[in-house]
């Protein structure tokens, strides 16, 4: 199935407002299975409107549109697409009985330009809009364009949403009778460029299904898609000795979700002390329902006074070492797993810049577990700006802990 996504509104072309609907949008069709093999961002133009609809009407099995169904001289997605298509739109009386109904629940009455939104072109049928008042279409069979589908939605985030999730996903899956299914496994320490070139044999064996890879700062997935359940398995054992210890999971979780799972099953704690990373790691943990069975918690200790005040760091140490150092790690690491009682201990130190701090260059990360049995420090050197550089090494952290507790 091939499906287009059009995003309609003029101040989606500036830097005011981004489309974060077909973002949102297409992760849900990943859930499904599907994917888009095209978005577009349109602005309120009658005749970009048309052209464009006219277009993908040739190259599309589904069209979702998102905007221009409001009350508004600049919404006409509906008027558009309909005179494309050469369909009458008549008043579709749930429509207006809904209208009505939402005006009067607020003691309101509509005004007469808020009834064109109950208008709905011959053949389509609306979806119906229970936090707003601008139904949406759906639209099989359009004359002359068999086996075409339409979808149109409201702009607005959290209609769109819901009629996405209630109305247009179950027609969907209807459809593809959950037919398209999905292998996805998630890979983390290993560069995408090493992993693609470490799976690509596997990969051809198994060239029958369709195969992304997905990199991120933290964690680089790969996810093959076939409607045959047995392909999709063989493809599993057959990556899963070429993943060997680098493969975190398979299905849904992540990186964090793996560890704490490990964590949880094991009936260990985690303690964390963090320095250049200023809580992120924390906040990664603490994202997840359930993480407080494991994650006891832990210090953000920015400044030398910090280590030293909260964890009891030695200043004469600090300054022989520099913070910045593995010796600083292994500290950090060990003094917030006794503080707490944990079973592992996370230390994270490091210079995430802009400019070099002491004697350790940009990207210089150390990273110390402590645990039962003793402490393991690693440094790394790490890629990107600010931001990025916390990031990894947050994700760093947990592969050194997930690692250790798959090989201890
Ligand atoms: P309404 O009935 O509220 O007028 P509508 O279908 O006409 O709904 P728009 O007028 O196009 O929708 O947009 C309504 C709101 O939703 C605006 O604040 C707009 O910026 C926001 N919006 C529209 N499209 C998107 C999008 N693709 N991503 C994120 N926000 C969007
Ligand atoms: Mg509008």
């Amino acid at each position: 199935m091939r499906i287009e996504c059009i995003a309609i509104g003029t101040e989606l072309l500036t830097t005011r407002r981004l489309d974060t609907n077909s973002v949102w949008l297409g992760e849900r069709l990943a859930a499904l299975g599907l994917a888009f093999h095209r978005k577009t961002a349109v602005g309120d133009s009658h005749e970009d409107l048309a052209a464009l609809f006219r277009e993908a009407l040739t190259r599309s099995d589904l069209i979702v549109t998102t905007g221009g169904l409001g009350p508004t001289f600049d919404d006409f997605t509906k008027e558009c697409f309909a005179e494309v298509l050469g369909a009458e739109l008549r008043e579709d009386a749930q429509s207006r009985e809904d209208m009505l109904a939402f005006y009067a629940a607020r003691k309101r009455v509509p005004p007469e330009s808020n009834f064109k939104q109950a208008l709905l072109p011959e053949g389509a049928e609306a979806l119906r809009n229970p936090v707003g008042t601008a139904p949406g279409v759906w639209w099989e069979d359009p004359k002359e364009h068999p086996g075409v589908r339409i979808v149109m939605l409201p702009g607005v985030p959290r209609e769109m949403k819901r009629m996405w999730e209630e109305q247009v996903e179950p027609r969907l899956r209807a459809l593809a009778g959950e037919s398209v299914r999905t292998l996805r496994m998630v890979v983390a320490g290993v560069p995408e460029s090493a992993l693609d070139e470490r799976i690509r044999e596997v990969r051809e064996r198994h060239r029958q299904l369709d195969w992304t890879i997905l990199a991120s700062l933290t964690q680089v997935e790969l996810l093959a898609r076939g409607a045959d359940p047995a392909a999709l398995e063989a493809a599993r054992a057959d990556f899963l000795p070429v993943l060997g210890e680098d493969l975190v999971g398979v299905g849904d979780g992540n990186l964090e979700d793996a560890v704490l799972g490990s964590l949880k099953a094991r009936g260990e704690t985690l303690a964390i002390a963090e320095s250049m990373t200023g809580g992120l790691l924390a906040a990664r943990l603490t994202a997840i329902p359930g993480a407080s069975e494991v994650f006891l918690g832990g210090a953000t200790v920015y400044s030398a006074k910090a280590k030293i005040a909260l964890l009891g760091l030695g200043a004469g140490r600090l300054l022989h070492e520099g913070t910045v150092s593995e010796a600083t790690s292994r500290a950090l690491a060990e003094a917030v797993r006794l503080k707490l009682g944990a079973t592992w201990g996370l230390g994270l130190t490091g210079n995430a810049g802009p400019g070099a701090e002491g004697e350790a260059p940009l990207g210089t990360v150390f990273i110390a577990l402590a645990g039962p049995d003793g402490t393991e420090a690693k440094a790394y050197t790490l890629p990107g700006d600010r931001a990025d550089v916390q990031l990894r090494a947050t994700a760093w952290a947990l592969d050194l802990l997930r690692r250790t507790i798959r090989n201890g």
